[in-house]
């Protein structure tokens, strides 16, 4: 409490649901230890206060805010810049606000990127095979293309509102990065195999293997890996999923959950707000201690 005075600067998260957050605890954490005078607050907002609450922004002078479910597209508007990512994915996880300007950002992707570069893994120039076009999975692939990854298989359910979504990020990738990105169905189970086999990542960014689809794989062949490939699934509750098992069991040597992508999309966030480096595995153990 001796942190907050007259000139903390106020951080929100909007989004509805949110009171389950892990985020408010991450950063009010991150400002502790690094002595930083900000405090951050989760705020029940949903699309039909969402445009008031961003002006809220502006009005209280609040320094940004993390947006999540519903809020994630419809922000667009209310927004007066956004980043190349968000602008091409669509949508907007991280507010700045720089007197009263307002740019939207997208960390999930940055945060994929990162959590690969923790592990001194690089996959620039390299070929990604991906499941999912949704949350997850749109900013995951802009990213991968923005910065280098040389070419991108994306799989998703030809049946799914998501393929949709799957079919821009194929034709804006193409369009603005030097990336080379085909989209397939994921009925077309030789075009999956073919691709995971000559891939150097394989990236589950699809809702299988969490919740009721805790039990089910997009992979079940250990065949179709080969050692010297990347698997991260994007799921990090359970913290190893189906497919991992499976890739693990194959003799996979890289093999990760999403954890690290959540703690570093929320780290990218920290420091578009702060200017500073979240302390990612001081706050990995405070949230985190009680696993093995
Ligand atoms: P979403 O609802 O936006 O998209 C779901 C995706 O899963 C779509 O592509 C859909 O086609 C696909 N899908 C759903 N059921 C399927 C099935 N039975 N078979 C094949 N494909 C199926 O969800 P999202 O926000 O993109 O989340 C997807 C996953 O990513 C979730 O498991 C979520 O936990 C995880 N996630 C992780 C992070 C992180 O930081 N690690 C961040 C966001 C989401």
């Amino acid at each position: 409490m001796e942190r907050i005075d007259g000139h903390t600067l106020l951080i929100g998260l909007m989004a509805y649901p949110i009171r389950h957050s892990m985020s408010p605890t991450m950063h009010n954490n991150a400002f502790a230890k690094l002595g930083l005078n900000y405090a951050y607050l989760a705020f029940e907002i949903d699309n039909d206060k969402l445009e008031k609450a961003v002006d809220a922004i502006r009005t209280l002078d609040m320094r940004g805010s993390n947006i999540s479910m519903p809020n994630k597209q419809n922000i667009l508007p209310y927004l007066d810049k956004l980043s190349p990512a968000s602008r091409m994915t669509g949508a907007v996880n991280t507010v700045v606000n720089d007197n009263g300007v307002l740019t939207g950002y997208t960390t999930d992707g940055t945060g994929f990127m990162k959590s690969l570069e923790d592990e001194n893994l690089n996959i620039i120039g390299k070929k990604m095979t991906i499941a999912g076009a949704g949350g997850a999975g749109t900013p995951v692939a802009i990213q991968a293309a923005l910065d280098g990854v040389a070419e991108i298989d994306i799989f998703n359910r030809d049946t799914d509102p998501q393929w949709e979504q799957a079919k821009k990020n194929v034709d804006i990738i193409n369009k603005e990065t030097d990336c080379k990105a085909t989209l397939h169905s994921l009925t077309d189970q030789e075009a999956f195999k073919q691709s995971i086999a000559s891939c150097d990542i394989y990236c589950d960014a699809t809702s299988v293997g969490m919740g009721e689809l805790a039990d089910l794989s997009l992979v079940n062949d250990p065949s179709w890996f080969h050692k010297d490939m990347i698997v991260f699934d994007t799921v990090y509750a359970p913290r190893e999923t189906k497919l991992m098992k499976i890739a693990k069991g194959a003799g996979v040597e890289h093999v990760f959950n999403g954890l690290g992508m959540m703690l570093e999309q929320g780290a990218e966030a920290f420091k578009l707000w702060t200017g500073q480096e979240m302390p990612v595995d001081y706050i990995c153990d405070l949230l985190f201690k009680d696993e093995d």
